[in-house]
């Protein structure tokens, strides 16, 4: 803008930035699940994931895309299965660097031709809060972002189409029941008595099963909306039929719909993707009980799409342990 003074120019540059995320790599798989690294002002990097809607599963094409957004620069809370943890929590996203995910995504398909800028057609049409991160310990950077992009004036995405996801953080389920948008909230269960959840996930000692379905029941009194259990099968630790009635007890008590995830391989640790066989028959065994459940096809399952697998092999590539790449 030459028409400005150079000294505000340069205060502006300065002090102000357009854009809060650099695009360093991009992949594609064959079913167009698509995954994003930004890097951020301090050189963190960060994934989104693009997931259009699976006509296999809605019945006919359709025009929907789910984004995947990150809410954290690593994670502290440590799940042994995720990627995302592996190296710790680096710092909390601002808010523009959650909502900026959502325009940096867009912004791209407009200039592949997929969305017309003019129109004002949006690419995006649901966010699931379930990337890097544990969204509800970054709450108020969060709640910002998605009023932003919840608002008729930012993104005008409803916030019915929002799901947040959370590893049982009890006190903030409780505080956002309160609030006045309806989200919709999904619960990382991954095991339904303690002592499996625990070999997994550390935030089940502070907060157990007991004290977080007391808080998901608040939620559901103040809300009347239904919860998602979020469940990763994993080989030999949460995929056997003893699972099935406390999971299915659990999933009764709070109306809730348990989706299954088969494990994405992590590189590095230990756990594996139980075999076709004893994902259906787990999906089955929940149905017999009773229980509206669904088995994942994982998308992305070729793209490094569980949480934090591209960040990870990116910042090992670049501290030398792998090959470059190329964007
Ligand atoms: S699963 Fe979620 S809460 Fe657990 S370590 Fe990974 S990002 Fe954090």
């Amino acid at each position: 803008m030459t028409n400005l003074p150079r000294a505000v120019r340069e205060r502006l540059r300065n002090q102000f930035a357009l854009q809060a995320l650099e695009l360093v790599r991009k992949q594609g798989s064959r079913d167009t699940t698509q995954k994003f690294l930004w890097r951020l002002s301090d050189h963190s990097l960060i994934e989104s994931v693009l997931i259009p809607a699976n006509p296999a599963l809605y019945g006919e094409a359709s025009d929907r895309h789910t984004l995947c957004v990150s809410t954290q620069v690593g994670c502290a809370y440590g799940c042994k299965f995720c990627a995302s943890g592996l190296e710790g929590w680096k710092r909390d996203l601002e808010v523009e660097e959650i909502v900026e995910q959502v325009l940096a995504v867009e912004r791209g398909s407009c200039d592949e031709g997929r969305v017309s800028g003019e129109t004002g057609t949006r690419l995006v049409s649901n966010l699931v809060i379930m990337g890097m991160g544990e969204p509800l310990a970054n709450y108020d950077n969060l709640l910002k972002a998605l009023q932003i992009l919840n608002a008729p004036w930012g993104g005008g995405i409803g916030a019915r189409k929002i799901t947040i996801s959370t590893s049982g953080l009890a006190p903030q389920i409780r505080r956002l029941a309160d609030e006045l948008l309806q989200f919709r909230l999904a619960i990382s269960l991954h095991g339904a008595m303690d002592e499996t959840r625990e070999k997994i996930m550390p935030i089940n000692r502070r907060y157990p099963l007991r004290e977080l379905t007391a808080a998901c029941e608040y939620y559901q009194q103040k809300k009347g909306r239904m919860i998602k259990f979020e469940y990763i099968l994993i080989a030999g630790v949460n995929d056997g039929l003893e699972q099935i009635k406390p999971l299915a007890n659990l999933a009764r008590r709070l109306n809730a719909k348990v989706n299954l995830i088969p494990y994405n391989k992590v590189e590095g640790l230990p756990w594996e993707r139980p075999s076709e066989e004893v994902q259906e028959e787990f999906l089955k065994a929940l149905e017999k009980a009773g229980i509206t459940a669904t088995l994942r096809r994982e998308k992305g399952h070729d793209i490094d799409a569980a949480c934090g697998q591209l960040r990870l092999k990116t910042e090992r590539e670049f501290a030398g342990m792998g090959p470059t790449f190329e964007r």
